[in-house]
């Protein structure tokens, strides 16, 4: 069976596996507890693994939080900023093909006071800097949070642009990066303006349940202070409690190691694979699919594709013994997709679409199924 529900999550990898294995069975020290070397060890992994999933980003180690993962993070930073700053504005600016852990949480803050704005998006997903500069000349909010790339379209946001503008007006900007990571150049130090980012480890081939907020430190080099999601016993310096999942850190940790040593190589192999799966169903289908992703500016190795007339849960499920694909987000997976719905697709069109999402661990001989389907 193929395995094509990269979005959704992605195998660890055998050398993720083998950095995880030892911190669950001989160093499982509590990283908090002092002097004894089950504990030091376990202190010192972590710290390992901040400065591999920081050079992954291109951050400073000091701004990374570890957390459960990309929907914590997205509920830390847009509760938190909201709290911490109500007092400068109650106005947050969104789009309306986020992920659910940005839209159910803008949801609730709208729902304790806040004035949220949900973006429209072109026919690819995407919104644009003209969008961002009216509505922060507009409505002046305090929080701007805009998705790095979408997990159905794999478009890509002008991130580097929005980030300038938000700067340039004193607005926080946080972007959910959760899908771009590892296929996607990212360098943080490169771009001026995004204040916090979110992600998950299980999206590059390392474990669940483990992901990270990064807070930048502002110009002045010193941290913006948002109110933590998670109060408790003072982990990753008072911002967010809880006994670090030391394991998960340490797999996340390896998994971005990787990511960052062999990004190039799984860039191209990305960008092959999509083509050529591309000319595979295109040749074989014809004019009875329709692509609704673009084919520039976008994440390599996702493609959303209509099958004209077919019901896409039942083609999802008469595939399911060759190949696993998904219907689009696993998050809402049994809703019609907001995403589709919102870059203009009908209703029938929403429901005979499916997510193709790639891996650079595929060969290019595994596609060549979809020849004889
Ligand atoms: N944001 C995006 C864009 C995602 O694709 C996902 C996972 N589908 C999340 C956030 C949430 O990640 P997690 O389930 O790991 O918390």
């Amino acid at each position: 069976m193929l395995y094509l529900d990269n979005s959704a999550t992605t195998q660890v990898l055998p050398e993720v596996k083998e950095a995880i294995l030892p911190f669950l069975l001989e160093d499982f020290g509590n990283p908090s507890s002092k002097y004894y070397p089950l504990a030091t060890n376990a202190k010192t992994a972590v710290e390992t693994a901040r400065q591999n999933v920081s050079r992954l980003v291109g951050c400073d180690e000091d701004e990374v939080v570890f957390t459960s993962g990309a929907t914590e993070s997205n509920n830390f930073i847009l509760k938190g900023v909201a709290h911490s700053f109500k007092e400068n504005g109650n106005h947050i600016v969104t789009s309306k093909v986020e992920h659910p852990s940005v839209l159910e949480t803008c949801k609730y803050l709208e729902s304790i006071g806040f004035k949220i704005t949900y973006l429209d998006v072109d026919a690819c997903g995407r919104v644009s800097t003209e969008q961002i500069q009216d509505i922060i000349l507009n409505m002046k909010p305090i929080l701007i949070s805009i998705m790095w790339g979408n997990n159905e379209l794999g478009s890509l946001n002008p991130i580097s642009d929005i980030a300038a503008i938000c700067k340039e007006h004193g607005v926080f900007f946080h972007t959910d990066a959760t899908q771009v990571i590892g296929k996607v150049p990212i360098d943080l130090s490169e771009i001026e303006g995004i204040n916090f980012v979110s992600f998950s480890a299980h999206k590059f081939h390392g474990p669940k349940g483990v992901g990270v907020s990064v807070l930048r430190k502002d110009d002045l080099g010193l941290p913006i202070q948002i109110t933590p999601l998670l109060h408790g016993g003072g982990q990753e310096r008072d911002i967010r409690s809880g006994t670090l999942p030391v394991h998960n850190i340490v797999g996340m940790g390896k998994a971005a190691e990787l990511a960052t040593k062999n990004l190039k190589q799984n860039i191209e192999q990305l960008q092959k694979l999509e083509q050529e799966l591309t000319a595979i169903l295109s040749s074989k289908f014809e004019d009875k699919i329709k692509f609704n992703n673009d084919t520039k500016d976008k994440i390599p190795g996702i493609l959303s594709v209509q099958f004209k007339g077919i019901n896409n849960e039942t083609l999802v499920r008469n595939l399911a013994p060759v190949a696993a694909v998904s219907t689009g987000s696993a998050c809402s997976s049994s809703k019609p997709s907001h995403v589709l719905q919102n870059i203009g697709l009908s209703l029938e069109e929403v429901r005979s679409t499916i997510r193709f999402s790639l891996s650079p661990t595929i060969s290019l001989d595994e596609l060549e199924i979809f020849k004889s389907l």
